[in-house]
């Protein structure tokens, strides 16, 4: 069998634990196909598997997401054939060559959208998409609170938001991000990075702008935020947590959700809103959708080769990045 390069991480460490190294090409077994990739996402998540924040059985091959060419059909596969472009958000072991993925996992790319373009909206996309239908379902005439406005989550969140008549409040840590997440729709874009003290600051700009507060805060900061999230919402809004790029928030007393107005706290993740086969053909089909209709614009921050898989991780844990990462075996 042919070995692939792909990035292995054996021990949990820094982005310095991304091992190029050379493994075999899987084949495609019963109900799977094997998918040349074209792109790989890199997304929060791969940092924590990284990292050991989310502790992973080693050695592991990072990255859930992705898109490529069908290069092997697998037996009982009836719907996808060799040549053909797919796209995925749940499968481990993306940072490779190839990648053996159960046809449940894959959608068809539309022949009009990139690959790279599909590898970029997937997992991002059906996040943003969960958060703003089911989350909290957006209304036409809320206020909602975007934090990390500019980040890949977040540009794909507030153009969502904005399109089901939301104003969304946007907060970035520079200058060009503002400028990015006012182009996403943002009408007002915050400097959390300026503030003091966010916990008190954030809710006092927020009130500045929504004086009665937010109806939801979708906060993917996580620890330095969370104070100042739960302080800028209206009585009986929706605090959704929903990540952790600033570190995990501190364990939180229920009573704290009274004071704050009879809020409602969640802590959602993808997988759950996408567990039916139904459910995720919904939510991909509206993002390929917008895409193709010029309703919803990806913004690719830059392409990286598979050796600099530690540069991407570097970049965005360091807050350099503004949309979406990818590699290219
Ligand atoms: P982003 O592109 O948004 O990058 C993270 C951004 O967070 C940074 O660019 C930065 O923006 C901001 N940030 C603020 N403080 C920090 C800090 N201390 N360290 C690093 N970043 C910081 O990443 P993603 O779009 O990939 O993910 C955003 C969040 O969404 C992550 O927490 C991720 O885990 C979560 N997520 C959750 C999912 C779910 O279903 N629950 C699914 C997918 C992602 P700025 O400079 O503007 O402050």
């Amino acid at each position: 069998m042919l070995p692939v390069r792909a990035i292995q991480v054996t021990r949990h460490g820094g982005p310095e634990v991304l091992e190029l190294v050379e493994l075999e090409r899987p084949v495609a077994t019963p109900g799977h196909v094997v998918v040349r990739v074209e792109a790989a996402g890199v997304n929060f998540i791969d940092t924590y598997q990284r990292s050991g924040a989310y502790p992973m059985d080693l050695p592991f091959v990072p990255g859930k997401e992705g898109a490529g060419t069908i290069v092997e059909v697998g037996e009982g596969v009836e719907h996808l054939v060799e040549g053909e472009g797919v796209a995925w958000a749940f499968t481990q072991g993306s940072y490779a060559e190839y990648v053996s993925l159960s046809v449940s996992d894959v959608y068809p790319v539309p022949e009009d959208v990139e690959l790279d373009m599909a590898a970029a909206a997937m997992l991002q996309g059906l996040t943003a998409h969960y958060l703003v239908t089911s989350s909290y379902a957006v209304m036409p005439g809320d206020a909602v609170l975007v934090h990390a406005a500019a980040g890949g989550v977040g540009l794909l969140l507030t153009q969502l938001a904005v399109a089901r008549g939301a104003t969304v409040i946007g907060t970035v840590g520079s200058d060009a991000k503002e400028r990015i997440a006012l182009q996403a729709g943002a009408s007002h874009v915050l400097r959390y990075d300026l503030m003091d003290d966010i916990a008190t600051d954030l809710p006092a700009a927020v009130r500045g702008i929504v004086p009665e507060g937010v109806a939801a805060v979708y906060d993917g900061v996580g620890r330095t935020t969370f104070d100042g999230s739960l302080a800028s919402l209206h009585r009986r809004g929706a605090m959704v947590l929903f990540g952790a790029a600033s570190g995990p928030v501190e364990p939180v007393d229920p009573q704290r959700l009274n004071s704050a107005g009879s809020v409602v706290l969640s802590r959602p993740t993808l997988a759950d809103f996408t567990a039916e086969a139904e459910e995720r053909e919904w939510r991909a089909s509206d993002i390929f959708h917008g895409i193709l209709l010029g309703d919803l614009s990806v913004r690719i921050d830059r392409g990286y080769s598979l050796e600099e898989a530690a540069e991407a991780h570097r970049a965005l844990e360091s807050r350099a990045t503004s949309g979406k990462l990818l590699l290219h075996p």
